[in-house]
């Protein structure tokens, strides 16, 4: 196991990487302030993984509830969330019960939300299953629900008192899921190590067959980036909205489409194509970086062309975008293979082209 720190202003939280992890309670039992605990996933991951970590908990005195809720990003709503609260004050839970989250970016975004407003904020634990919210989601205190007319509207910034990303829990995940959290993983190397992008080149083989080694030095590489980055820009005032990369694309596919027909992944890995071409029509990228991007894009298993939707569609659908700042829409875009930067609204036929070509 690797233990990474993450250290910001007012807190710092342990990141845990390694193998059987989940019954190693001595790593939760440190920030759980009484001992009782609700866990919350979801109907998927409960029956693989909740016993094990209730009996585990149990079996150090501490008193757990439950609370399983629907599948699915469409369920990331106020309704969905709703649930949470009826479960946390139907147990008695106190302003100190820790909430874990047990599941994917969707059920780490939702507890953290739920921690963050119950009794105006309670402790909460993240224990991602998904290499998605192993890279990224449940690092950095990012919480939220959807609204339909937005992803992650609604939401606050709430950290964490720990993060424990176990290996074996992804043994589990379908190909396509994993194939998701390959995105983001690919665009940290994007965004900002090159030597990183080089590795995933090597080895993007070798991780779709769930190579356990090469899964952990992809979790471990993707998590001390985000942390470097989360450590110096907590609430997103800067750096932090590098890793948006491909975001500003993909949300409105995510949108467009409707939650939860592609996998947020996917819509990444097409906004990331997106995002290399827009950056080639600045005169930032060559041709042959372009086709690079693709080249590993779909080595991963994820979609390189965006779905067709009207021109007036995705401009509106991105001027919903969180990065919208005085009207104009923030990109992020790549100065170089391994460098991105933020550009400040993008000609309108510019787009039109990228969307025409890449769609
Ligand atoms: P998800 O939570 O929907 O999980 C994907 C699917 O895999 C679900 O069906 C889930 O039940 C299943 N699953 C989870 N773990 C499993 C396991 N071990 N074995 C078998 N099946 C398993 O999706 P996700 O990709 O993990 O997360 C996407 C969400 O994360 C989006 O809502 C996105 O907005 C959010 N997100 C948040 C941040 C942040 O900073 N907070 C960053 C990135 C993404
Ligand atoms: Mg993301």
């Amino acid at each position: 196991m690797i233990t990474l720190d993450l250290i910001l202003p007012d807190t710092r939280y342990p990141i845990h990487i390694g193998h059987g992890l989940l019954e190693q309670v001595d790593l939760l039992l440190p920030h759980l302030p009484i001992p009782k605990a609700a866990i919350v996933s979801n109907e998927t991951v409960a029956p693989l993984y909740l016993h094990r970590l209730q009996q585990a908990l149990g079996a150090r005195g501490v008193a757990c509830t439950s609370v399983i809720l629907p599948d699915g990003e469409r369920y990331k709503d106020w309704q969905t969330l709703n649930l949470i609260f009826d479960s946390l004050l139907a147990g008695n839970a106190e302003r100190r019960t820790t909430l874990i989250a047990l599941g994917g970016g969707v059920i780490g975004d939702m507890t953290g939300f739920a921690a963050a407003c119950y009794q105006r904020g309670a402790p909460f634990v993240q224990i991602p299953t998904t290499l998605l919210a192993q890279v990224d989601s449940s690092v950095g205190g990012k919480t939220a629900i959807n609204h339909p007319q937005g992803k992650n509207m609604i939401g606050a910034f709430y950290q964490p008192r720990a993060v424990i990303a176990d290996m074996d829990l992804l043994e589990t995940l379908p190909d396509r899921e994993l194939s998701a959290g390959l995105a983001e993983v690919i665009k940290y190397g994007l965004l900002g190590d090159a030597d990183f992008l080089a590795w995933l080149e090597q080895n993007m083989a070798a991780l779709r067959q769930r190579d356990s080694a090469a899964l952990q030095y992809a979790v471990r590489r993707s998590c001390e980036m985000k942390a470097a980055i989360v450590a110096e820009d907590e609430k997103e005032n800067g750096v932090r909205a590098l890793l948006n990369l491909g975001h500003t694309f993909g949300h409105a596919i995510e949108a467009g489409l409707g939650f939860g027909a592609w996998l947020h992944g996917e819509a990444v890995a097409a906004g990331m194509v997106l995002a290399a071409a827009a950056s080639a029509e600045l005169g930032w990228l060559g041709a042959a970086d372009v086709e690079r991007v693709r080249r590993l894009i779909a080595a991963a298993g994820l979609p390189v062309k965006a779905p067709a939707m009207p021109a007036e569609q995705w401009l509106k659908l991105m001027s919903h975008d969180k990065k919208v700042e005085a009207g104009t829409v923030r990109f992020v875009l790549l100065r170089s293979l391994g460098q991105a930067a933020i550009q400040a609204g993008l000609d309108t036929s510019l787009l039109e082209r990228i969307l025409l070509e890449n769609s």
